[in-house]
């Protein structure tokens, strides 16, 4: 089949449909490894139209009362959870993970929707009565423009909703660059968005690859970039937009380890742990990728995951019993089996190998099953690098102290877990470790909306993490007014301002 006989994943500029692209992505499908449409790729002259449409989009929006912002957010809440299985069928068709899977993400994404709903709140400014005789001041948070989202594969509806919905209820126009290998929830979203009355340009998706990018980072009508995907790119697009005046916030990889302490119950561990390591095929930038079993912990645990990872099904996302997908691409599926390669090169013990798994029926899907490596190094690749696919090391330690100089080592700091019944431990853990989300018997310690999302180290460029109210902090700047009302001339007074 050839790609122009596809139907075309299209742009959404100023409230229409572009599908004319000069250059076109291809979209699969993970589990039969078919192309299935075609997504039209962005030049700088799409860049440049859709920056004047959500320029225009700004004005219209921001001038619109908070009340009518909410309302607007309020009917794409109702349309989004009236449509949640479609948007998940989509988001399934194009990543891989199950459909319960995808349903979940729709559901943590539509959170944060319901927290934008009463951003007026946090949106309010402090007053100050009185600062000198006469002088009353106070403060404001304004929107501060078109805001741009470039997002990764793992969470095509999910991530896109930290950002946008948060964007929009402060005041904002907003040009999502969604990826390339699963767009089509991106155009669900924003029709959606249209239907519950937002006005055109206020929202916009534009499809494409680093071109497309790095013309959006270096445009002067973009005030900021909210990007979240890979290390090397969270770099390059913080270096490159704040080199041109940008706000960013740029959300890198991980490597997410658990400790598990010789008094946590194995059992309870282990099924956590391998839930978190082997749903969506460790496309999770939450998911655990390495272990720490302290002291005697270590073999228990190595059994029981084996154990887990035995009973796992694998199999198309969208069919019913499925517990893993695919991973997205080919290229996916090859980085990962040359990744498992290296740990057994460098030594690692592969306790299982899902590498060469396939799926009756299935078999030109992009298969990779669910794969242990045990008594793994810190200078192993297989510990060092994100793998992003269903691949677990787990390393021993011999104390607490030696686990956290672990974990600590670890070049990125996004999440952490600790598996423990002691609450000193625990307590010491949260304290010490460097991560900037800690989950104490919880695998995957995801934030609620009114708190923020975000890592340490190498998994965050930039100061301010997403949603909650760090999200409301990006999306606004503040302003201070002093005001006097005089009621008759008092000469002028050359001396510097003291407020008396
Ligand atoms: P990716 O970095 O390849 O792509 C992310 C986005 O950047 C996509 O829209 C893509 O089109 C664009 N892009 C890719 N290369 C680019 C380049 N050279 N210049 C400009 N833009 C470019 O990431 P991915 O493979 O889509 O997603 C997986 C990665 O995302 C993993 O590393 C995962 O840990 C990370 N992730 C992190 C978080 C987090 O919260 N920290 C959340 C989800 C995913």
């Amino acid at each position: 089949m050839t790609t122009t006989a596809l139907e075309t994943v299209a742009h959404w500029i100023g409230g229409e449909r572009v599908h004319d692209a000069s250059r076109y992505g291809e979209v699969t499908d993970p589990a039969d490894g078919a192309v299935t449409r075609r997504v039209a790729f962005a030049s700088t002259a799409d860049v440049d139209r859709t920056v004047a449409a959500a320029l225009a989009g700004f004005e219209t929006w921001s001038a619109q009362s908070l009340t009518r912002r909410s309302n607007v957010l309020f009917r794409f809440r109702e349309l989004v959870a009236a449509h949640a299985v479609d948007l998940a069928r989509v988001i399934t068709a194009e990543h891989g993970k199950t459909v319960d899977d995808a349903r979940g993400e729709v559901q943590r994404g539509l959170e944060v929707v319901e927290f934008a709903c009463g951003a007026a709140h946090l949106l309010k400014g402090e007053a100050s009565e009185s600062v000198a005789t006469g002088v009353d001041s106070h403060s404001l948070r304004q929107p501060i423009g078109v805001s741009v989202g470039i997002t990764p594969f793992n969470f095509p509806a999910m991530v896109p909703m930290w950002m946008f919905p948060l964007a929009l209820a402060c005041g904002n126009a907003f040009i999502l660059k969604p990826s390339e290998k699963d767009p089509s929830a991106s155009l669900l979203m924003a029709g959606w968005l249209a239907e519950a009355g937002l006005p055109d340009g206020a929202f916009n998706v534009l499809h494409g690859d680093r071109e497309t990018v790095e013309a959006l980072l270096r445009h002067p009508g973009v005030a900021s970039v909210s990007f979240v995907g890979s290390t090397p790119v969270a770099k390059s697009i913080y270096e490159i937009a704040t080199t041109h005046g940008k706000r960013v916030q740029a959300l890198g990889g991980a490597k997410n380890h658990a400790v598990v302490m010789p008094d946590a119950d194995v059992e309870i561990a282990a099924d956590a742990i391998a839930s978190a390591a082997y749903g969506s095929a460790g496309q999770r930038c939450m998911a655990i990728s390495a272990v720490v079993a302290v002291g005697p912990a270590g073999d228990e645990l190595a059994h029981a995951l084996e154990a887990r990872v035995d009973a796992i099904q694998m199999g198309p996302g969208a069919d019913e019993g499925t517990q893993m997908g695919p991973l997205v691409t080919g290229a996916a599926r090859d980085r990962v089996t040359s990744a498992i390669a290296a740990g057994v090169g460098e030594g690692a013990e592969l306790r299982r190998d899902g590498r060469g798994r396939e799926v009756p029926g299935h078999e030109e899907g992009f298969w990779v099953g669910p794969t242990l490596f045990d008594r793994v190094t810190p200078e192993m690749s297989i510990y060092r690098d994100e793998v992003f696919g269903p691949v677990l090391v787990l390393l021993r330690a011999d104390t607490f102290e030696a686990a956290l100089e672990l974990v600590n080592g670890n070049p990125y700091g996004n999440g952490a877990a600790i598996f423990t019944t002691d609450g000193r431990t625990a307590r010491e853990f949260e304290h010490r470790v460097q991560a900037g989300m800690v989950g104490v018997n919880v695998p995957i310690p995801v934030p609620m909306a009114y708190y923020s999302f975000g890592g340490w180290k190498q998994s965050l460029f930039g100061d301010l993490h997403v949603h909650g109210r760090e999200g409301v902090l990006f999306y606004t700047r503040g302003k201070v007014v002093t005001e006097r009302w005089p009621e008759q001339a008092r000469g002028a007074d050359y001396g510097f301002p003291a407020h008396r």
